[in-house]
């Protein structure tokens, strides 16, 4: 198939609840009530999904990378049961001061599974709460929906517009929905 359509996803406050000082293990990640629906019409809408999440926890010392492996075996498992076609979940595992190219406001993440999957980063969607979010998606020229859910009330930087400003990830599957039919 083409990869219009294609959406890339943001973890904590999009998919899960948002915990101040990051999840740290399995039991503090949880699905908000609406997220299993979401997801379900995201497969029913044929969107392929790709995850990309800054899990700077690992390079505090905050968590561990196979505590993080370990949560995203399980959320792959879920999305996959909701009938979700999950290309690809990427994190960034460095700390702030690293300097990386993954971290997100920085689009490496986007980048490995563009190249990967061969996606037109052009024609895909970006759904996340945080402005960062929105920064990388602005870099690669993609379509920007921010959720209000997690970090999502902030202001943004004065010249960052986005698409959409929707209540949470039930309302950008269906401005999703509305933009394929486009
Ligand atoms: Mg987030
Ligand atoms: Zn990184």
């Amino acid at each position: 198939m083409s990869s219009e359509g294609v959406v890339f996803l943001d973890r904590d406050g999009v998919i899960n609840e948002f915990v101040l000082e990051a999840i740290r293990d399995p039991e503090q990640f949880r699905y908000y009530d609406f997220t299993a629906n979401a997801m379900t019409k995201l497969g029913q809408l044929g969107c392929p999904v790709v995850v990309v999440t800054n899990q700077s926890a690992i390079g505090r010392g905050w968590t561990t990378e196979s505590i993080v492996l370990q949560i995203h075996k399980k959320m792959v498992e879920d999305m996959r049961g909701w009938g979700v076609n999950v290309l690809a979940v990427n994190h960034c595992p460095h700390h702030p001061d690293d300097g990386c190219r993954c971290r997100k406001p920085d689009t490496g993440m986007f980048e490995a599974a563009a190249k990967e999957h061969q996606i037109d980063l052009v024609s895909a969607v970006m759904v996340g709460d945080s402005i960062v979010d929105m920064q990388a998606a602005d870099t690669l020229g993609m379509k920007k929906i921010r959720v209000k859910t997690g970090r999502g009330e902030s202001p943004l930087p004065s010249g960052l517009e986005v698409d959409a400003h929707l209540r949470n990830l039930s309302a950008a599957v269906d401005w999703i929905e509305s933009w394929l039919q486009d």
